[in-house]
């Protein structure tokens, strides 16, 4: 009975966020709707955030591995997590990327 209270606690709080994202839309569609304009400036800010981080953050993210971490000759980097592994936790290489067993599964 006490899963099922916790599980219950999920579909509350994803109901919750469906019903601000209907809100949204529905302001999107009206154009009556007097805060309509504010709505499509706030989702246009968060595009443009989205846009700017994206690549730069994998970009920066891939030089950090290389110079941060020192990695001995029987270490790699798994791709996936980025953590350096021994060469015993090498599940899988692909396209030059090397991947964990934790990542991998
Ligand atoms: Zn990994």
């Amino acid at each position: 009975m006490r899963v099922t209270a916790v599980a219950t606690d999920y579909d509350e709080v994803r109901s919750d966020v469906k019903e601000s994202q209907d809100h949204s839309l529905q302001a999107l569609q009206s154009a009556n709707a007097p805060d309509a304009r504010s709505v499509v400036r706030e989702l246009d800010e968060a595009d443009a955030f989205d846009d700017a981080l994206v690549p730069g953050g994998e970009f920066v993210s891939e030089e950090l591995v290389v110079q941060v971490i020192p990695q001995a000759q029987d270490e790699f980097t798994c791709y996936s997590c980025f953590l350096v592994r021994h060469r015993s936790q090498l599940a899988r290489e692909k396209n030059g990327h090397a991947y964990c067993i934790d990542c991998e599964g």
